[in-house]
């Protein structure tokens, strides 16, 4: 199935948008098995109309961005309209939408808006829960008299408002049109604290012998989703082979990152945690309050970024800091067992260690961290990690370890050596 995308907006080639809706698409049609032929990008104006009526001579399926909103440089509903020569319809579905939206927000539909309820005939519309501006598609009925055979879409530039839409409208007609897509299985397991190099070497040899599987790696923010695609059997095979090679690594199987899992498993538990940060400067709290519910886990945060914060809010003995330096091992067991006291949580975490780019020794190179963890019940755990480099990345590798050590704890392993 050829499926080109067309990305409108002008910001986009301005560069102050990046077009992230195409990196996305793109990775959610992989997973079906299909791999977008071509993208084009093109600025808000007539251009748009060209650039669809050339990607629907060359394709199955197109998929435009953008351009759905209600000023007037948002064309993209009107060109289609124009290109295949249909009539504009005020929609009433549409409307009423608008009006409940906008009534929610204490304000009424004005005229710019009411663009967005005119719907060309024969196209149908999308829903768009998260946003006024309805997605519209175009049967590829529509283009025959221009001897086209392409369905069309076009989707909202936002990327809240376009991807449950992909989702939820445009991924159940293309699995439709795909030769084997009901039968087509995909299973992301996403593993953390492992490299993606040390993931190939240890089971690519392996995947690689089992037969229909595609299969692809993709880094997320400090873990990697390795994508398992195919049918059934193959699908359990592969994942087999993966969760024998490390299994007490693999956060989740459905998607979820790990702070939803922590989160999820603590709230099963009925306990709590607490977090005494430094070099994180708030990363790990903020990522766990990221999630919906937290609030039930959650309930303590430090960020103690001075050594006399350390002493006065978590009781540290200054004596540590004289010993063996606020990047110890005795600081980090110190700061997780005091913001244990002090909340009272059943779990708290800490963190100590160096960002750089300036303040390594020799004995403690920039990118050194000790992380530590108390539980009310089990005695307490501290890990040394190393992750030199920016200072952006290396708040989220250590967010990123020290949420997966309350992880191994909660789910009965032990932490990575
Ligand atoms: P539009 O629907 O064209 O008015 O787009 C509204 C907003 O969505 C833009 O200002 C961008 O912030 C965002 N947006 C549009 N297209 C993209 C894209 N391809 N990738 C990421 N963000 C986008
Ligand atoms: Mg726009």
């Amino acid at each position: 199935m050829r499926v080109e995308l067309v990305n409108t907006g002008t910001e986009l080639l301005l560069g102050d948008t990046v077009n992230t809706n195409a990196a996305w698409i793109g990775q959610r049609l992989a997973a079906l098995g299909i791999q977008v032929t071509r993208q084009t990008i093109v600025p808000d104006g007539a251009v748009i109309r060209v650039a669809i009526a050339e990607a629907a001579q060359r394709s199955d399926v197109v998929l435009v961005s953008g351009g759905l909103g209600p000023t007037n440089d948002d064309l993209t509903r009107e060109s289609t309209a124009e290109l295949l020569s249909l009539p504009m319809e005020l929609n009433e579905g549409v409307m009423e939408h608008l009006t409940a939206y906008f009534a929610k927000r204490n304000k009424i539909v004005n005229d710019a808006t009411k663009r967005q309820a005119m719907v060309p005939k024969g196209a149908s519309v999308m829903p768009n829960p998260f946003g006024t501006a309805p997605g519209l598609y175009f049967p590829a009925s529509l283009g025959e008299p221009l001897g086209w055979n392409a369905h069309i879409f076009l989707l909202p530039g936002p990327p809240r408002e376009l991807k449950p839409m992909i989702e939820n409208e445009v991924e159940p007609r293309l699995r439709e049109w795909l030769p084997d897509g009901a039968s087509r299985r995909v299973l992301y397991l996403k593993v953390t604290g492992i490299g993606e190099s040390d993931i190939v070497e240890a089971v690519e040899k392996q995947l690689e012998a089992v037969p229909g599987l595609d299969l692809g790696y993709c880094i997320r923010k400090g873990d990697v989703d390795v994508r398992l695609a195919g049918s059934q059997s193959a699908v359990d095979a592969a994942a087999d082979i993966v969760r024998g090679a490390f299994g007490d690594c693999i956060v989740s199987e459905d998607r979820r990152i790990i702070e939803e899992v922590i989160v999820q498993l603590l709230t099963d538990r009925g306990e709590w945690m607490a977090t005494a940060e430094s070099c994180t400067g708030g990363t790990i709290a903020s990522r766990i309050t990221d999630v919906s519910g937290s609030s039930r886990v959650f309930g303590h945060g430090w960020v103690t970024y001075a050594n006399e914060a350390k002493q006065q809010h978590l009781g540290v003995p200054a004596e540590l800091f004289e010993k063996h330096g606020a990047v110890s091992e005795e600081v980090a067991r110190a700061m997780a067992e005091g913001a244990l006291r002090a909340s009272g949580a059943d779990h708290a975490l800490s963190v100590t260690g160096i960002a750089g780019p300036t303040g390594g020794t020799p004995d403690k190179p920039v990118g050194t961290v000790w992380i530590g963890l108390a539980s009310k019940a089990g005695e307490t755990w501290a890990v040394k990690r190393f992750y030199p480099g920016m200072r952006d990345r290396f708040k989220l590798l250590t967010s990123q370890a020290a949420l997966d050590l309350l992880r191994r704890r909660l789910c009965g392993l032990t932490p990575r050596s």
